[in-house]
């Protein structure tokens, strides 16, 4: 689609980043371009009637923050464990080298809340399956999972089997 090309312009690949032998998705450029950030966050914001849209950090905050206000939603932090001030709940998830702990606000969604998690890129699926289970956890119904760019040969979209899950760019 139009949207599609216009997004996978816009995202940088950046070799050797964070580490030799990784090509790094960089999305600063669509960040940086107002035409289609607002027609990013327009069809993310369309996507499904929800009550909150989660962001994970660090690069979903700056998606989700315009897509909640655009949606009339409201926001919701997943971040990293030791970020969040008031009493959370915690998952866990293998990385490549070692695991990473995500957290979110133990009352941050009333009961029944439907919900959006955005994040930019799907890699193994990992941290989105993490989100997802977190927050269920936490009383949600998650209503979809939106990624700008979804990295098919990580097969990250198989761990992530009940879950609607919406990527504007497939590669
Ligand atoms: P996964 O858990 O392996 O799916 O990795 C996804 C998480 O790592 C997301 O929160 C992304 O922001 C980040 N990530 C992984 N690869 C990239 C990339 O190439 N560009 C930007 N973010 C990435």
């Amino acid at each position: 689609t139009e949207l599609s090309a216009m997004i996978l312009d816009r995202i940088r690949d950046v070799p050797d980043y964070p580490q030799p032998g990784v090509m790094f998705k960089d999305i600063t450029p669509l960040l940086a371009d107002p035409v289609a950030m607002a027609a990013v966050v327009e069809e993310l914001a369309g996507l499904h009637q929800v009550d909150k849209i989660v962001g994970i950090e660090a690069r979903g905050f700056i998606l989700a923050a315009p897509v909640a206000y655009r949606a009339g939603a409201g926001f919701v932090p997943v971040r990293k464990k030791g970020k969040l001030p008031a009493a959370t709940l915690e998952e866990s998830y293998d990385l490549e080298y070692g695991s990473a702990t995500i957290e979110v606000h133990r009352d941050a969604f009333a009961p029944g809340d439907r919900v959006l998690i955005v994040d930019d890129v799907l890699a193994t699926g990992g941290t989105a399956k993490a989100a997802v289970d977190l927050v269920e956890r936490a009383g949600a119904t998650v209503a979809g999972l939106a990624v700008l760019m979804e990295l098919a040969f990580l097969k990250g979209r198989d761990r992530l089997t009940g879950v609607d899950l919406h990527s504007l760019v497939i590669v």
